[in-house]
């Protein structure tokens, strides 16, 4: 058995989705256990608004071709997320119509309307004890996460893992920035989340990736690809080896290996075809934190090298003055003067909310100087 499938897709056409799905979904055992009447929920990415072309979403071409395979096995398909900010009806409808999720249920399959959230004990749980989920996964038979590869200004990288976050209230999710503000415990809520939900199937959308500021504002960079995996950690290993990102840089893949869930390196992965020709190593990627060590110096020095060396929001011309970011920042650290966002850098946690819900993506993840300094390696421009 394969740990990841990858299949070419050169475009969002429906053949060439079809084709690219079956080829993904056979090394894997095909979909038979798919039975008749069965529920599957798809939890795809709808982070925002935002229409398919700007790569922040889950293709609906490529998406509708998953769910006629499903339904013609007679499967109920249910499609559905928790984008940022309200999870009620009004909302949420909006984001179907600009992701152009209609097509899902002009294709037989359903987009969830159940706005509901219930109250999850999790004892297993290493961080994420108890956690507050929409309500409509827990009442599927079987879930498929559906993900798109996007850098990330907290993670490092959107993909498998992350993807699962979908699954917390978007009102609720600064609070969960919050209540785990450093990021091997955010990374350690998220595998719980994953652990939790137990999707059957991960498939990952890179025909057209995300690069540079993601996971809204980037810039959309064609990989020509769709991945699939039972394991979600191991379908990350592989997506952050393609665009050229360290296990390091990925809080959720160090949270993985600390589990036991991954081998030593993706050369370890069995993969279905040769990966390497489809390696991007010019991919714009967010430069990150999690590679700098500040480990063994001492409480005042590592903090004193944090503040030097740590990537943090900075807002660029672009800015409109909308202080949405005000809004979703979770520790109260953005204030507005005269129209500015002016950051508190005491207070702030870099969750990247800020960068990630500013509609004009004018609110960057930059690095000290100091930091460009010290870093080697081709790193994303600040
Ligand atoms: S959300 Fe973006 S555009 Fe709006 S105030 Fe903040 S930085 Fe400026
Ligand atoms: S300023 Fe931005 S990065 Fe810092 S805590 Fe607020 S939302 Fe998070």
């Amino acid at each position: 058995m394969y740990d990841v499938t990858l299949a070419p897709c050169a475009e969002y056409e429906a053949a060439a989705c079809r084709a690219a799905l079956e080829a993904v979904l056979a090394p894997l055992g095909g979909l038979d256990w798919v039975t008749p009447g069965l529920r599957v929920g798809i939890k795809v990415n709808l982070v925002a608004a935002m229409k398919p072309e700007t790569a922040a979403t889950t293709h609906p071409v490529l998406l509708c071709e998953l769910v006629k395979l499903l339904t013609a096995r007679g499967a109920e398909v249910i499609v559905g997320d928790s984008p940022g900010g309200l999870f009620t009806a009004p909302f949420v409808e909006h984001v179907y119509h600009v992701c152009g999720l209609e097509a899902v249920e002009a294709c037989g399959g359903r987009l969830n309307r159940d706005f509901s959230t219930v109250e999850i004990e999790y004892p297993a749980a290493r961080a994420a004890k108890t956690f507050t989920a929409t309500a409509w996964l827990r009442d599927c038979d079987a879930i498929i996460n559906f993900c798109k590869l996007k850098s990330h200004g907290m993670m490092g990288l959107s993909c498998a893992a992350k993807n699962l976050f979908g699954t917390i209230p978007g009102t609720q999710k600064p609070e969960y920035h919050f209540r785990f503000p450093d990021y091997a415990q955010f990374a350690d809520m998220l595998l719980d989340l994953d652990d939790f939900w137990a999707p059957r199937l991960h498939i990952c959308d890179a025909v057209l990736a995300m690069e540079g500021n993601g996971p809204t504002a980037g810039t959309p960079r064609p990989m020509g690809l769709v991945l699939a995996a039972e394991n979600p950690h191991r379908l990350d290993l592989l997506a952050a080896a393609l665009v050229g990102l360290s296990p390091k840089d990925v809080p959720t893949l160090e949270a993985a290996r600390r589990r036991g869930y991954l081998p030593d390196s993706v050369e370890a992965l069995q993969v279905s075809a040769d990966w390497r020709p489809y390696v991007c190593p010019d991919f714009e990627r967010i430069e990150e934190r999690s590679s700098l060590q500040f480990g063994g110096k001492g409480r005042f020095v590592s903090a004193f090298l944090r503040r030097c060396l740590e990537a943090r929001p900075e807002a660029d011309a672009s800015c409109i003055g909308c202080a949405k970011c005000a809004q979703v920042c979770p520790a109260k650290a953005i204030e507005m003067k005269n129209r500015r966002p002016k950051i508190d850098r005491s207070r702030c946690i870099r969750c990247f909310c800020c960068q990630e819900f500013c509609p004009k993506g004018a609110m960057q993840v930059k690095r000290p100087l100091a930091a460009r300094l010290v870093s080697t390696g081709k790193r994303r421009k600040t």
